[in-house]
């Protein structure tokens, strides 16, 4: 069911000719917001890349890797790295999210694109599941990391989501927030706990929902206890402010 399937690279010097397996943009177009985690509500520009190495039963951007339920061809677009580049600097935004799936299947192809964002005055946000190390030359100045490793809750096997080598690399960068999805007290439970086996900070949450309601009850249920551990806590400002509408 997943199409993690390697994207055949093209190398050219300066990578610039390499292509990503690339799901959607957005940002330039029709601004919008970062709706999650450190840079909630900083405007941003958004590379969705498609394919993702797990199947989370909960995932919210099935279209980049869910075969059975939608069409590759229709879902994903080789794009290249100056291709991004151009379409990146064509807006003033600072920041560019790359995102997915998981982003860093690609990492080989991304390295030429973050170094071309970053010596164009960009800063990129990596959003990752948190399963692959990140190669070395993607910590570069300017660039940080949004680590939101899944939970069994969440519908995906822990054995598979929870990377204890991947999580060190993104610990010892120093780039790294660690951002969980949460719905109940038992799942803070569990940030807790992988927080201490792995040494992850600073912990994030975030309300799982799509929908304002969704997103403002579980907010509630889970406030007091988010605070009491002193961790910070995150809102999807795009579920809110946009409902959720794929491309903003
Ligand atoms: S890791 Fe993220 S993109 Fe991949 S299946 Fe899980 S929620 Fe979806």
């Amino acid at each position: 069911m997943t199409a993690s399937e390697p994207v055949t690279d093209e190398p050219t010097a300066d990578g610039s000719g390499s292509r990503l397996m690339v799901s959607e943009c957005f940002g330039v177009e029709v601004p919008t917001f970062q709706g999650e985690g450190p840079s909630c509500g900083h405007p941003a520009l958004f590379i969705r890349l498609s394919r993702c190495n797990l199947t989370c039963t909960k995932c919210d951007t099935k279209y980049t890797w869910d075969w059975s339920q939608f069409d590759p061809r229709k879902e994903s677009t080789k794009r290249s790295v100056a291709d991004l580049v151009a379409w990146a600097a064509s807006s003033p935004v600072g920041l560019v999210v790359i995102t997915g799936g998981e982003p860093l299947i690609q990492q080989t192809r991304l390295v030429p694109l973050v170094r071309a964002l970053t010596a164009g005055g960009k800063r990129v946000e990596f959003e990752t599941n948190g399963t692959i190390a990140p190669a070395p030359e993607l910590m570069a100045d300017g660039v940080r990391f949004n680590v939101s490793p899944k939970l069994d809750s969440f519908g995906v096997k822990e054995a598979k989501s929870i990377v204890p080598d991947a999580l060190e690399a993104f610990v010892v960068s120093g780039r790294a927030a660690f951002k969980f999805v949460a719905s109940t007290m038992a799942d803070l439970d569990r940030i807790a706990e992988l927080a201490d086996a792995h040494r992850l900070a600073p912990v994030w949450v975030m309300p799982e929902g799509t929908t304002p309601e969704a997103i403002t009850a579980t907010t509630q249920v889970l406030a007091d206890s988010v605070a009491a551990r002193h961790w910070h806590f995150t809102t999807r400002l795009h579920v809110l402010a946009f409902a959720d509408t794929r491309g903003r």
